[in-house]
């Protein structure tokens, strides 16, 4: 079943209604269509998730709304905290026939107390992966569906729910190159209604060429990027098994197709496995690859996943990996998860449920 017959066979909300649709269900319970308006900016803007709140909008039509037409069409099927805040949240979306579909957002709170940003949020593009990256566990149950524009925009506000945001990254459950149209059409209302700049949210995938290409075109409101891994092609295959065959020159070439057009540095993602992808070797081959270019690297050191093969790489050698780069020339930043005890990594708490 496609994501277009998916998302039709649930029931209408407040987010899932475009605005002549909104316009007209808000006549059709005796208000004005502006009264829709206003609903939906209360919703995104103020962060309002309860029609009795919305004191803007007449008593009746409030209540009417209330029984008609629900807000948000996910629930919170679980939450896992860690002891840093970051919070882990499992969505279930209705899927027709009683079955749920289950992805994860995560709310990163700023790593000092002090700091007076606000917080990252970390969203899903779809229903499972099939991307099957062999060190995820998001890649294991395969997809499932992609997530609808609306479903994308409400773990945005659920997120904030949980304390403002500064910055999002579109880097949970899914590729979102492969479910571009919905994204896009969410991250616009990110952008516009909920306050949030071009340069404050990130979409990372693994760089299909040409869709990379295509998205460079359509005028993106998002930072990129590129979930690499590795410098070796043989390598890729294995670690990015939907990229199999697709040299990784390629994917550089469409992430330089994309600097020229947007003028935005691509990112390029690295998860350190250790012991496969951490030798001296693997960071020359890599820093021979980005010679030159402007961009930047973000090392991941691996968090375990509970059964598989893959191991979290030795602080010494996360080290010695960045310096490497940073010799040749290439920006590197290390980023140790998270919330690691909090089933952290992408995908856990969504494999411990199935
Ligand atoms: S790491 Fe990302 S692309 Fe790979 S399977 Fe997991 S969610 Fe998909």
């Amino acid at each position: 079943m496609s994501a277009g017959e998916e998302s039709k066979s649930a029931p209408d909300t407040l987010l899932s209604l475009d605005k002549a649709g909104l316009a007209e269900h808000v006549v059709a319970l005796g208000g004005k269509p502006f009264h829709g308006r206003i609903a939906r900016e209360q919703v995104l803007k103020h962060g309002v998730t309860d029609y009795a709140a919305m004191t803007s909008l007449p008593a009746t039509l409030r209540e009417a709304l209330a029984a008609e037409l629900p807000i948000l069409s996910s629930r919170e099927v679980d939450r896992s905290v860690a002891r840093d805040a970051t919070t882990k949240l499992l969505l279930g979306f209705p899927r027709g026939g009683g079955v749920e579909a289950t992805i994860e957002t995560v709310h990163i709170p700023p790593s000092s107390p002090k700091s007076t940003k606000g917080a990252t949020l970390c969203v899903s593009s779809q229903v499972g992966c099939p991307v099957a990256c062999p060190f995820c566990a998001s890649g294991r149950l395969g997809l499932v569906r992609n997530l609808a524009a609306h479903e994308i925009l409400e773990q945005y506000v659920r997120g904030r729910a949980l304390g403002d945001l500064s910055r999002s990254v579109v880097m949970g459950i899914g590729e979102p190159l492969l479910n571009f149209e919905n994204l896009t059409t969410a991250l616009d209302a990110v952008h516009d209604e909920m306050g949030l700049g071009t340069r404050r949210i990130t979409v990372s995938t693994v760089g299909f060429p040409d869709r990379l290409r295509r998205a460079a075109e359509s005028r993106p409101r998002f930072q990129l990027a590129i979930s690499l891994h590795t410098p070796f092609d043989d390598q890729r295959d294995e670690l990015v098994p939907a990229m199999k065959g697709t040299p990784i020159a390629d994917v550089i070439a469409a992430a330089d197709h994309w600097f020229d057009v947007t003028g935005r540095e691509v990112t390029y993602e690295y998860v350190l496995l250790g012991g496969d992808n951490d030798s001296v070797d693997h960071a020359r081959a890599l820093a021979d690859r980005l010679w030159g270019k402007r961009c930047t690297v973000n090392l991941i050191p691996y968090n375990p996943v509970e059964g598989d093969t893959y191991r979290r790489p030795h602080a010494e050698d996360v080290d010695s990996f960045r310096q490497f780069l940073d010799d040749a020339g290439t920006v590197a930043t290390i980023r140790w998860s998270r919330g690691l005890e909090g089933d952290a990594a992408c995908g856990q708490l969504r494999v411990r449920h199935a």
